[in-house]
């Protein structure tokens, strides 16, 4: 063994290239810091040893500095003490309620929920022996008896799929700490650009950061916000369930992010101008929208959503085999599911996000024949009503 030979070419190629800058510089972006572990020594070890590693770079399912970088921007966007990435929305709603529902506790649910979780809640954590009990959202008085039962959170979507009735998230959230319970909303369809749920008085906050957050169409992601208390409980299971972001989808986020609020801006006034046209459309039956007057929750939107949103549904003439021809005869709205991209998506519910549901529970939804999902874009207005109209004019 020789002190100065120079390691062989096997051990240059793992281990051989210079030191980073310490620190790195400063640039536009957020740096991708792609590495699964990092080295340790003594202070290290001594942290380990005292918290669990806390403050060091250890793993990074447990920390990593590009995830937290882009968590720290999704709190302070939510107003939250902090915040927490998932590999998926589903990741992050799953990990909440396992986290803050003990088993043999009770959530009351808003009935119209995202299909995976409403079967999360209504068969998986049923099975691991929570309780559920679902409720329209707009029905107060049912909100208040399954409180009174003694549900332990009330959980809600800020707007509801796909007919956009919303939740009136400051009584809500009064009505949940009335009776000690913890106010959960999913808001991925009102990004913080938008309504900030935890000024409503809500605890956590969660998305889908597949839909707006990224707006891109190129990432599968989720977040968790919210007050210090549910926050450490969360971490605690994300650690153990594991369905933590990577470093370069937090940086896809972080770099979708940067946009959110331009986005937003125009597929929010587009949506209106669309929702407006279609509701004079001689082919189209009803339109959803929350700025039309004709929506259920006009007025509460005024109050808590003054944009109105970036999504909207309508229903055409002739029910379910129409609105798959006009679907099909679409050239620049994509047929697609998922939402919140900067390409314009339509879908029809009863074969895409509700799938399964029977035509009585479509119709209990408010989901009539012929209801067609619209998740506006950002390309030009007119084209997108051009398109619509084109489409409708060809299937009469
Ligand atoms: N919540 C809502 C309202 C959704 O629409 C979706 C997906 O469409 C999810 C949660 C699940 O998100 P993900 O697909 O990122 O797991």
């Amino acid at each position: 063994m020789t002190d100065d030979r120079p390691p062989k070419p096997e051990t240059l190629l793992v281990s051989g290239g210079g030191a980073p800058p310490s620190p790195w510089p400063s640039g536009m972006s957020t740096p991708l810091f792609p590495s699964a572990t990092y080295d340790l020594d003594a202070a290290a070890y001594a942290d380990i040893t005292a918290t669990g590693g806390r403050d060091t770079w250890w793993y990074t399912r447990l920390r990593n500095p590009t995830v937290e970088a882009v968590a720290e921007k999704l709190a302070r966007l939510e107003g939250a003490d902090g915040a927490i990435l998932f590999s998926s929305g589903m990741a992050a709603i799953a990990t909440t309620l396992i986290a803050l529902l003990p088993p043999g506790a009770t959530v009351v649910a808003a009935r119209d929920l995202y299909g995976d979780v409403f079967t999360l809640l209504s068969a998986e954590l049923t099975r691991q022996g929570r309780k559920v009990a679902f409720v329209a959202v707009d029905d107060h008085a049912g909100w208040g008896e399954a409180l009174e039962r003694g549900a332990s959170m009330l959980y809600v979507e800020t707007l509801s799929n796909p007919m956009l009735r919303l939740a009136d998230l400051p009584a809500l959230a009064e009505l949940a700490h009335r009776h000690g319970a913890v106010a959960v909303a999913d808001a991925t369809f009102t990004p913080p650009t938008d309504l900030r749920v935890l000024d409503h008085g809500f605890d956590v906050v969660l998305h889908s950061a597949t839909k707006y957050l990224n707006g891109h169409s190129d990432l599968i992601a989720g977040v968790m916000a919210g007050r210090t208390a549910q926050l450490e409980q969360v971490a605690a299971q994300a650690t153990m369930l594991g369905g933590c972001l990577d470093p370069f989808g937090a940086w896809l986020l972080d770099r979708g992010l940067k946009t959110l609020a331009v986005r937003m801006d125009r597929q929010r006034t587009t949506a209106f101008v669309i929702a407006q046209a279609l509701a004079e459309h001689d082919e189209v039956q009803a339109v959803a929208h929350p700025r039309l007057a004709a929506h259920p929750d006009h007025q509460l939107a005024a109050r808590l959503l003054p944009g109105g949103s970036a999504l909207l549904s309508f229903r055409v003439k002739g029910g379910d085999e129409r609105a798959l021809r006009v679907l099909a005869a679409l050239s620049i709205v994509r047929q697609a599911t998922s939402l919140g991209g900067v390409e314009s998506l339509a879908s029809a519910p009863y074969n895409t996000s509700h799938l399964g549901l029977s035509p009585e529970q479509l119709m209990q939804a408010g989901i009539e024949p012929g209801t067609i999902r619209l998740s506006v874009g950002v390309e030009d207005p007119t084209d997108l009503i051009d398109d619509l109209d084109r489409a409708l004019r060809a299937t009469a």
